[in-house]
């Protein structure tokens, strides 16, 4: 049989690894962009997830010619305004680490009682087709920004970010852990129903 062709617009070898632990099993032949080593990257210019997921996603359709996903994620901290939202990548300046970034909310959130310290990610996938049409989908997570990194796995804010469905920081779960409730896992678990059926459409 021949499957059809999905590229994951990522180069995040965090985020391919826990969308695919979700897309794996579906009826797609799934590549990444690191299968299409000279594409160039598109400027993230828009102004929310939503914009920049799209963005990426129709930029990798128009490229390769195959169903594209992308996706674009962030962290709304409610104390701060919903910062760092869009620019959660670059939170503590253009070439920081995400131990920098995680330095920076630590700080910004110094002496802040647990109970204003809520926050969320956000993920936003978006799904380009050749045909030009396009599908968005959200998933949300709830969490506590933590006074402390705590854990090893994961990446980006995960050391801290407590989530409450899991009972520790994203950074102390396993994939699996994570994925069943992070709003990367949500997003994805209804990009995978999606494709599901799109492929029983489309044989
Ligand atoms: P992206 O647009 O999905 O690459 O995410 C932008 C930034 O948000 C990343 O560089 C991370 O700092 C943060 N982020 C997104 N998803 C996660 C996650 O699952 N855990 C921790 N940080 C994340």
């Amino acid at each position: 049989m021949n499957l059809r062709r999905l590229v994951l617009a990522t180069h995040n070898p965090h985020k391919v690894r826990e969308i695919l632990a979700i897309l794996g099993s579906l009826p797609y032949e799934v590549l990444t962009a690191a299968d299409f080593p000279d594409l160039p990257e598109p400027e993230e210019t828009g102004s929310t997830l939503a914009e920049n997921a799209i963005i990426k996603a129709r930029a990798l359709n128009a490229e390769t010619g195959i169903w594209a996903l992308a996706d674009d994620s962030g962290l709304e901290i409610d104390r701060l305004g919903g910062a760092p939202g869009v620019i959660s990548a670059r939170f503590a300046g253009p070439d920081c680490t995400f131990a920098d970034n995680n330095s920076k909310v630590l700080r910004l959130m110094e002496g802040i009682p647990v109970g204003q310290r809520t926050a969320r990610f956000r993920c936003v996938a978006a799904l380009a087709m050749e045909d030009g049409r396009l599908e968005v989908f959200d998933g949300v997570t709830e969490g506590v920004i933590t006074f402390h990194t705590s854990g090893e796995a994961g990446f980006g804010y995960d050391p801290i970010f407590f989530s409450p469905a899991l009972g520790g920081t994203f950074a102390q779960a396993s994939d699996e852990a994570k994925n069943r409730v992070s709003h990367r896992g949500r997003a994805f678990q209804q990009v995978a129903r999606r494709l599901r059926l799109l492929a029983g459409q489309t044989g």
